[in-house]
């Protein structure tokens, strides 16, 4: 059987990825910063919280990574784990940073003092390749745009020198953004979904949204944890973009969302420009071609089927309650 190491699986990917992998039949391991005091609603939203052996690890703690790597003997380990949202990582840079970079050296600095083959996967962003009037791939050059996304880049970097370093078995997946009923209200695409239906019902709210006009490429989180695992899956380790392929912009996601919810957006949103960023991403696109090539990957759903597929699970009840004080893009 064999054993997996999910660091932040609490979050919308560690759950969905637990599952893909406990129907694979491997042993999974998840951690949190404070395993005792984590809900893990998402596990449990899942239905898996009682499958799963949870952990507490700080991945910005080397020691705490190296203990934990000592009594788990993971085969694989994928880092899901870090301050995951752009818009707070203006506010929080040094956090961002630590979680992201840190982290990141710190599971690799762990994997090199081990004397397993431990395979490795990262969770880099879209966010790197900054605008992409031309769809990005794996040959883009970086072009960070926040905190975050500079985090992100230093990650990945850090990622392919610790494989030619040290002959590590270790790969970064590119991810666009990929949504789903587990996605943490703070985040934009959650909080239109949850808006839409509950004025469908009968509230009287206006939902306050930043620019309209971002594109951005959304795919289906369950999707995506299946190429991170084909990733690792591969005899030589590669870096991939992860994405739909096709981009939207964030106006047509709203529209989505209320016309699935039976009204007229127009009628329920307001612009607020104190949600704008001090810098934002304008476009994002990808080409995911090599995905499709290399690990046999093409994502299954486009943005309009991930709107309905959310619209539908808020209004069967399914999903995580929280309460959200600013929304988000990842
Ligand atoms: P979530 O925000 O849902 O989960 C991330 C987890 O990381 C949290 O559950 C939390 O676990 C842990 N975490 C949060 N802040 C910190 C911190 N400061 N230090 C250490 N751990 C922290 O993210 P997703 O599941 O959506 O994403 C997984 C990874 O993929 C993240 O790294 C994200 O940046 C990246 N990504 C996501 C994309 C998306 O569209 N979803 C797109 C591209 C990249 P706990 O509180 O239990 O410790």
């Amino acid at each position: 059987m064999k054993r997996a190491l999910i660091l932040g699986v609490s979050g919308q990917d560690g759950a969905y990825l637990s599952r893909f992998l406990l129907d694979k039949g491997y042993s999974v391991h998840g951690a949190s910063r404070d395993a005792q005091v984590n809900p893990f609603t998402r596990l449990s939203a899942l239905g898996i919280k009682e499958d799963v052996h949870l952990e507490s690890l700080d991945i910005t703690d080397l020691s705490s990574v190296l203990q934990a790597l000592r009594r788990i003997k993971p085969d694989e380990i994928y880092n899901l784990a870090s301050q995951s949202s752009v818009s707070l990582s203006f506010q929080q840079p040094v956090e961002t940073f630590a979680s992201i970079a840190v982290g990141t050296i710190n599971v690799l600095e762990a994997i090199r003092f081990s004397d397993r083959p431990i395979k490795f996967y990262s969770a880099g962003s879209s966010e790197c390749f900054g605008d992409t009037v031309v769809p990005a791939d794996e040959t883009s050059p970086f072009r960070p745009l926040s905190p975050y996304a500079a985090a992100k880049s230093a990650a990945a970097w850090v990622v392919s020198n610790y494989r030619e370093a040290y002959d590590i078995f270790a790969c970064t997946g590119m991810l666009f953004n990929h949504e789903s009923p587990l996605r943490p209200a703070r985040f934009v695409t959650k909080k239109i979904v949850s808006s839409a239906c509950r004025i469908a019902a009968g509230s009287r709210e206006k939902l306050s949204i930043g620019n309209l006009d971002v594109v951005r490429d959304w795919g289906w989180a369950p999707d995506y944890v299946d190429a991170m695992w084909r990733m690792l899956q591969q005899r030589e380790p590669v870096s991939l973009v992860i994405a739909s392929g096709h981009s939207y912009s964030l106006r047509e996601f709203v529209a989505v969302a209320f016309e699935h919810a039976g009204l007229d957006w127009q009628e329920h949103v307001v612009v607020d420009p104190a949600l704008f960023r001090p810098t934002d991403l304008a476009i994002g696109k990808a080409n995911p071609a090599r995905a499709a090539v290399e690990i046999g990957w093409t994502s299954q759903y486009a943005m309009p089927d991930v709107v309905r597929t959310m619209v539908e699970a808020e209004r069967s009840g399914f999903g995580v309650e929280e309460s959200s004080t600013e929304a988000t893009i990842q």
